[in-house]
């Protein structure tokens, strides 16, 4: 085990010095003006096995704020709160093949509900469904989550968090449009400024390798044998994540990588290698999470480097679901 662990180490290190070349190409997040404040040239992965083995590489402790991965986990504590028939019954899980901030996808729609809670119109109508009367309280179930699978609550970036809420003009335009079609379950304000802060949460590849093992691990935590996420949410998050995890570029990713994810705008990707049932050729590493840094992005919103790092390793690993 330890030569393998070393030599999977050695393997991963050598592709993050080759990919890091592609932190030239594409472009740090700029929408929220904060964001641009990253270093374009990072890039680090975190890799984390249902068995405990963990092979990290590149630039693994710059924190990073969650954004758009948030709204895997959100989606799962609403369904563990109000229960996953009435979730869905409010928020569909069709991909749009569109932008993530979309309104003319709202709009055109013949079936009266958001496309999937991956999408800002889907997320923030999720978040107006979480039990809360403050921000604060809303979002307790994602903080206690959070905590039960890292050990610790990330904390809230305040400086992002009002970077995001003073540039929310097209947050706020789905909002209303929202509000108007009676989608929201909470008030509108409330339900933005929840929406924004769990945007704003703090977290490390680490954290999302830890995350995208418990999800590979059907929700149950390997050590403990606790049931963190009933094995149905769980899979119904890692089904939006393949669908709809990566923008627009969902189906490239599923096609060409295979694995469920999630990506966010800071940069960061949360990739689940489920265990295979077949013989596979890593024993080792079989049934994974995957945490990726790379705040330099694609036109979709994907961290360029960071998409092709996972594609190398999950190609070279046979990592692919299908
Ligand atoms: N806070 C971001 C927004 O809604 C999340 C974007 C993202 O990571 O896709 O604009």
């Amino acid at each position: 085990t330890q030569t393998t662990q070393k030599w999977l180490q050695n393997y991963v290190d050598d592709w993050v010095n080759f990919y890091q070349k592609n932190t030239n190409e594409g472009e740090v997040a700029s929408y929220i003006p904060i964001l641009q404040e990253a270093n374009q040239q990072h890039l680090g992965i975190s890799i984390l096995g249902i068995n405990g083995m963990e092979i990290r590489s590149g630039n693994v402790e710059i924190p990073f704020t969650i954004q758009s991965i948030s709204k895997v986990f959100t989606f799962i504590v609403a369904c563990i709160q109000r229960g996953v028939s009435y979730v869905l019954s409010k928020v569909d899980v069709e991909p749009t093949g569109g932008a993530f901030n979309s309104i003319m996808h709202l709009e055109t729609r013949q079936v009266k509900k958001p496309f999937n809670p991956l999408v800002n119109a889907g997320a923030i109508t999720i978040t107006s469904m979480l039990i809360g009367d403050t921000a604060e309280r809303k979002l307790e179930g994602f903080y206690q989550l959070l905590e039960k699978i890292l050990g610790y609550r990330p904390p809230l970036n305040i400086d992002v968090y009002q970077s995001e809420n003073e540039s929310s003009v097209r947050n706020r335009a789905i909002g209303y449009y929202l509000l108007e079609m009676g989608y929201l379950e909470s008030e509108l304000d409330l339900t933005l400024e929840t929406y924004f802060k769990q945007c704003s949460i703090e977290i490390t590849i680490d954290d999302l390798a830890r995350l995208g093992m418990i999800l590979a691990n059907d929700g149950e935590d390997p050590s403990t044998q606790e049931e963190i996420i009933p094995r149905q949410v769980a899979r119904l998050a890692k089904v939006l994540m393949l669908t709809c995890g990566m923008y627009d570029a969902s189906g490239k990713f599923a096609a060409y990588v295979g694995i469920p994810a999630k990506s966010g705008v800071s940069g960061g990707i949360v990739a689940v290698a489920p265990p295979r049932a077949r013989d596979h050729q890593l024993p080792f590493l079989d049934g994974c999470g995957i945490g990726v840094y790379g705040p330099a992005l694609d036109k979709q919103g994907n961290s360029i480097a960071g998409i092709r790092l996972l594609r190398h390793i999950a190609n070279q690993w046979d990592l692919s679901i299908f």
